[in-house]
C-alpha cells in the first residue's frame, strides 16, 4: 500500500462520472479502477453504495474481481439523516457493508446550506457528523470527510466552517477534504483559507473543480498551504468544467515539487493510462492535455528544428519519457519494441527479434490508420498470432456481406443482413434481422456458424463504441469501432477502422467471433 504521509485520492468513478455524456457500466468502472491502481494512486473512490444500485454492484464485484496493488477503495456517502441514529440509517449501513476499507462522508460546512438544503439546525448538522464518523470508526472503517462548499461556507461563517472540521477530526475522521464545490475559487484566497484550516490541527485535504480554470493551481496552492491529501479525476473529468486533473496534479507535485507520490516506473505509464481510460469512457482525449496529451511535447519544426535535434531539453519543460509521452508525439502506445515483447510474453508468446520487428512495424502502420490496440487486446493477439504463424488463419472466411436498412410504412427501422461464409469446407449463406445494421450482421454470422460452432451461443456483444477520427493531411475522416464481447468467463475487445462505419463494425465483429472461438478452444487449422 502507498505511503500514508501524502494521499493521492481519485474520484473519477464518483465525481468524474458526473461529466455530461459520460456513462460507465460496472465493468467499465472495474477497468478504470485497475488503470488507476496501475498508476499507483493511494485511494479510489468507487461511488455511492446504497444510493446508486450500480455503485452497490461495483463494490460487490470489486471484492472478488479487483486485486488492487496500491490503492484502497473508498465508498462515498452522506452523514446520517437528521433526527436518526447513524446505526439505524440504511444509507450509513450501505457504506458499512460496502466492504471498502475507507468511507468518505460528505458533510455540509456552509451554514446557509445546512439551513436551506438540509433544513436542520447548525447544531444537528454537527451531531450528524460526530455520530456518523464515530459510528463508522467503531465499526472498523477509516473515515475521511468531504467538507462541501467549504470555501463559500468559510466566507459566510468562518467559525462554523472551522467547527465542522474540528468536530469531524475529534470524532475520528483522518482527513478533512476542503471542497471548492462550485469551483469559483482563485489560488491566493483559497490558500489563505486552507492555511486557517491547517491551523485546526486536523489533517487537511483539497477537492477542486475547474470553473475558474484554476483547479490544478488551486490544488497546488492548497498543498503549499499544508494540505497533504489531494483529490482529482483522471483526465480532469467532472461536471461543468471538470474536476482537478489528477494526472496533472501528480506530475506537477512529483516532478516539480519533489513529492514521491507514485512509483517512478508507474509515472512513466501515465500517458498510456490516461489514453486507456479515454477508451473506456469514450471521451475523445484532449490532445493538448498537460503531460499526457498527444501534443504536449509536439514541436512545430521550422526555425527550431535543428536546435531541437541537438538538445531537445531546450524546448521542453521535462523529459516526456518521465510521464511516458514522446517528443515526437504520436502516442504509439503498443508500438515500442519493449512493450510489444512484454505484451507478447503476457499473452504467452516468446517472440523472436524478427517477429517483434514485424509486429512493431505492423502496429505502427495500423495505428497511423486509426487503429488502437491499447483497448483492443483481442485484436492485438490475433495480429500477433498471424505474425508468429506467418499467415492469416481463421475459423471462417468471408465471401461477402450485405446490409439493408428499411424504414417501414409504420415508421419502424428494420435492418437485414446477409453473410456468405466458408467454414469447414462448406459455403454458408445466412440472413439475420436486427434493430440496427451491426445487430443484424451479428445475428447473421451466428446463424451461419452456430451449427458448426455451437459454443457461439455463449458469446455476447456487450458494448459497442464508435469514434470518428479526424483526417490528417488531406485524408478523409475514418470511423473507429470498439466492440467488447464476453463469454461466461471473460470479456475481450476488438477494433475495426474504416471510412464506412458498417465496414469498421464488421471488422471488429469478425475478430470478436474469431477470438471467442479461440477462447473456446477451437484452434485454427
Ligand atoms: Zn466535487
Amino acid at each position: 500500500m502507498a505511503d500514508d504521509r501524502f494521499h493521492v485520492y481519485d474520484t473519477t468513478l464518483r465525481d468524474g462520472a458526473q461529466q455530461e455524456g459520460l456513462n460507465l457500466t460496472v465493468a467499465d468502472k472495474l477497468v478504470v479502477a485497475r488503470h488507476l491502481d496501475g498508476l499507483g494512486v493511494g485511494f479510489i473512490e468507487g461511488g455511492w453504495p446504497g444510493a446508486n444500485p450500480k455503485d452497490t454492484e461495483f463494490f460487490r464485484r470489486a471484492r472478488t474481481e479487483l486485486d488492487l496493488k496500491h490503492a484502497q477503495l473508498a465508498a462515498f456517502g452522506a452523514t446520517r439523516r437528521a433526527g436518526v441514529k447513524a446505526a439505524d440509517d440504511p444509507l450509513v449501513a450501505a457504506l458499512r457493508e460496502s466492504g471498502a476499507p475507507v468511507v468518505t462522508l460528505v458533510a455540509k460546512s456552509h451554514d446557509r446550506h445546512v439551513e436551506l438544503a438540509l433544513r436542520t439546525t447548525l447544531e444537528e448538522n454537527l451531531a450528524m457528523i460526530r455520530d456518523t464518523v464515530s459510528h463508522l470508526r467503531a465499526e472498523g472503517q477509516r473515515v475521511f470527510l468531504d467538507a462541501e462548499h467549504f470555501f463559500d461556507g468559510f466566507r459566510s461563517n468562518p467559525a462554523y466552517a472551522l467547527e465542522v472540521i474540528r468536530t469531524a477530526a475529534e470524532a475520528g475522521a483522518d482527513v478533512i477534504a476542503l471542497c471548492d464545490t462550485n469551483g469559483g475559487m482563485l489560488p491566493d484566497e483559497l490558500a489563505e483559507v486552507v492555511h486557517e484550516a491547517v491551523g485546526t490541527s486536523a489533517r487537511v485535504g483539497i477537492h477542486c473543480h475547474d470553473d475558474t480554470g484554476c483547479a490544478v493551481a488551486n490544488t497546488l496552492a492548497a498543498v503549499k498551504a499544508g494540505a497533504t491529501h489531494v483529490q482529482g479525476c483522471a483526465n480532469g473529468y467532472g461536471e461543468r468544467s471538470g474536476n482537478a486533473n489528477l494526472f496533472t496534479v501528480v506530475a506537477n507535485l512529483q516532478l516539480k515539487r519533489g513529492y514521491d507520490l507514485v512509483p517512478r516506473e508507474s509515472l512513466a505509464e501515465m500517458t498510456r493510462i490516461a489514453h486507456a481510460i479515454t477508451e473506456v469512457t469514450n471521451v475523445t482525449p484532449n490532445s493538448h492535455a498537460p503531460y499526457v496529451g498527444m501534443s504536449a511535447f509536439a514541436h512545430k519544426a521550422g526555425l527550431h528544428a535543428s536546435a531541437i535535434k541537438v538538445d531537445p531539453n531546450l524546448y521542453q519543460h521535462i523529459d516526456p519519457a518521465q510521464v511516458g509521452n514522446d517528443m515526437r508525439m504520436l502516442v504509439s502506445d503498443m508500438a515500442g519494441r519493449a512493450s510489444v515483447e512484454l505484451k507478447g510474453r503476457e499473452l504467452g508468446y516468446e517472440l523472436t527479434p524478427d517477429h517483434t520487428k514485424a509486429l512493431v512495424d505492423r502496429v505502427k502502420d495500423m495505428e497511423s490508420q486509426g487503429y488502437t490496440f491499447e483497448a483492443a487486446d483481442a485484436s492485438f493477439e490475433l495480429l500477433l498470432r498471424d505474425t508468429v504463424q506467418g499467415e492469416r488463419r481463421r475459423h471462417f472466411e468471408v465471401e461477402s456481406w450485405r446490409v439493408i436498412v428499411e424504414r417501414t410504412k409504420g415508421g419502424e427501422l428494420v435492418s437485414e443482413a446477409t453473410v456468405k461464409l466458408h467454414a469447414k469446407g462448406e459455403r454458408i449463406v445466412a440472413t439475420g434481422e436486427g434493430n440496427g445494421p451491426v445487430n443484424a450482421l451479428d445475428k447473421a454470422v451466428r446463424l451461419a456458424l452456430e451449427q458448426l460452432y455451437p459454443e457461439l451461443a455463449k458469446l455476447e456483444l456487450i458494448d459497442y463504441k464508435v469514434r470518428i477520427l479526424e483526417g490528417t493531411h488531406g485524408t478523409h475522416a475514418v470511423t473507429r469501432v470498439l466492440i467488447t464481447s464476453s463469454d461466461e468467463r471473460a470479456e475481450w475487445a476488438t477494433v475495426g477502422v474504416a471510412e464506412n462505419i458498417i465496414d469498421a463494425s464488421w471488422q471488429a465483429l469478425e475478430q470478436a467471433v474469431t477470438y471467442g472461438l479461440l477462447r473456446a478452444g477451437r484452434e485454427l487449422s
